[in-house]
């Protein structure tokens, strides 16, 4: 079979696509920083040129900020289109002084690449070319049609690709996208994300007297803002730890039985992360597990709370304000407006008489459900078990990736395949990032499968 031939051609080029990977790990391409700008677009040229020297047609869309890199080849009418998600841009990398080895210099040890950007995401994007270019080596055609979309500025948020969407809807055009900007469960335990946390952000803000006063002058007269504060916060949520919004839960999708059996079925050290986190106990919701709280149900936090005299020694003071910043992650079928609404009813009726209290909405981002019972992900499934040679397990993310509602708003796309190459100890964001060689190379594989398992039989 032409995939058997693909496959031994990747296993055989891996300390090529090694050596060019530490290439491209060489540009310091910090999207943050105003004065690497100029390596930001050096990293966006590279992918442009690397993706023509495997085949692609490739150019520069240019933006506001750094340019988006769009590559393509659609030869195939009568098969469907991949669109490929990555970005080449990458955080910064202080304290450099904890680097091992500079984040810049890539090194190889213990069978890790490790340099700034490896697993995020210049080492996991960069098997879909791999893989692309193994499979026109090996075939001479790709066996359905492929679109890239690799940005520079997702780790400052993608201010520019929202726009930029929004005036190429058609050139991006798919059946499915591709995102492999994440991990697997844990080490050998492959994933398929298919849920994302959604998120409610907001902000109280309480007044009392015009300026702070004498605790002694006019204790007994005045209601204290940060007491009214934490009447209100104490009860956002009941001692059991669920949320005590009315209607909080009402769209919550409950999980199905199968779902929370999976999920119990997958490796959880309960005393390793205690220890790792230095507390005695895990808390949350009584009556559901710690992986169901900690990815598929929703929560409220208390983020950041002020008010009032915290200094050394004593003052004797009513504060005039207190505020504090409260989160709640989503899950399906929540939706930030509506918990918005919920959440500014709710402290309004709490807010006690005597004080002044606003509500302001921050941030929000809509929960995601990925259907597994679509052929997409069925692709998927049967592509990582022929890469790692192990079937993937299915998990949700208790995070949400802003860019995955990006694409699914403006390209109307249903199939989402997150398949994250890296491992949850990659360090990414931290000094020492790293890529695991094998999973480089597995996750080649898997892309090169993938692209066949998504074409139609016979067409
Ligand atoms: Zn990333």
């Amino acid at each position: 079979m032409v995939l058997d031939t693909i496959l031994e051609k990747i296993d055989s080029n891996q300390n090529r696509y090694i050596e060019e990977l530490l290439g491209f790990l060489k540009i310091p391409s910090v999207s943050t920083y105003s004065h690497l700008a100029a390596d930001v677009r050096r990293a966006a040229e590279w992918v442009c040129s690397h993706a023509k020297r495997v085949g692609l047609q490739a150019r520069l869309i240019e933006t506001k900020g750094h340019p988006v890199v769009h590559a393509w080849r659609c030869r195939q009418p009568d098969q469907p289109t991949l669109l490929i998600y990555g970005h080449y841009d990458v955080q910064p990398p202080e304290p450099k002084e904890e680097w091992h080895s500079p984040p810049f210099s890539p090194v190889i040890r213990d069978g890790y690449i490790y340099a700034r950007g490896a697993s995020d995401d210049k080492g996991q994007f960069f098997t879909y070319l791999k893989a692309i270019e193994a499979i026109l080596a090996g075939a001479g055609e790709l066996p359905i049609n492929v679109k890239l979309l690799v940005e520079g500025e997702e780790e400052i948020g993608s201010p520019n690709l929202g726009p930029v969407l929004a005036a190429n809807a058609d050139l991006f055009k798919a059946d499915a996208i591709a995102i492999s900007d994440g991990s697997q469960f844990a080490r050998g335990v492959p994933a398929i994300t298919y849920g994302l946390r959604g998120l409610s952000y907001l902000q109280i803000d309480v007044r009392g007297p015009r300026i702070d006063l004498h605790s002694g002058a006019f204790g007994g007269l005045v209601k204290n803002p940060v007491q009214a504060l934490c009447e209100i916060l104490a009860q956002l949520r009941n001692p059991d730890g669920t949320v005590a919004i009315p209607g909080f839960y009402d769209q919550v999708l409950e999980l199905q039985a199968w779902e929370r059996n999976e999920l119990a079925a997958l490796p959880f050290a309960e005393q390793e992360l205690t220890q790792y986190l230095g507390i005695a106990d895990l808390s949350g919701e009584p009556d559901f597990a710690p992986l169901e709280r900690k990815t598929a149900r929703p929560t409220l936090d208390i983020n950041g709370i002020w008010g009032g005299f915290a200094g050394e020694g004593a003052k004797t003071v009513i504060p005039a304000k207190a505020g504090a910043k409260v989160s709640m992650r989503l899950v399906p079928n929540q939706r930030p407006e509506q918990i918005n609404q919920l959440f500014i009813d709710h402290v309004r009726r709490l807010a006690p008489e005597g004080v002044k209290v606003e509500v302001r909405e921050l941030h929000g981002a809509d929960p995601v459900l990925v259907r597994r019972d679509q052929p997409e992900v069925q692709a998927a499934v049967r592509a990582i078990a022929t890469g790692f040679g192990t079937a993937p397990v299915f998990i949700r993310e208790g995070g949400s990736i802003p860019i995955v509602n990006l694409l699914q708003e403006t390209l109307q796309l249903q199939a989402i395949l997150m398949m994250g190459w890296g491992n949850p100890d990659d360090g990414t964001h931290s000094p020492n990032e790293r890529f695991r060689l094998q999973d480089f190379h597995h996750g080649i594989r898997s892309v090169a499968a993938l692209l066949y398992e998504l074409a139609k039989p016979g067409a």
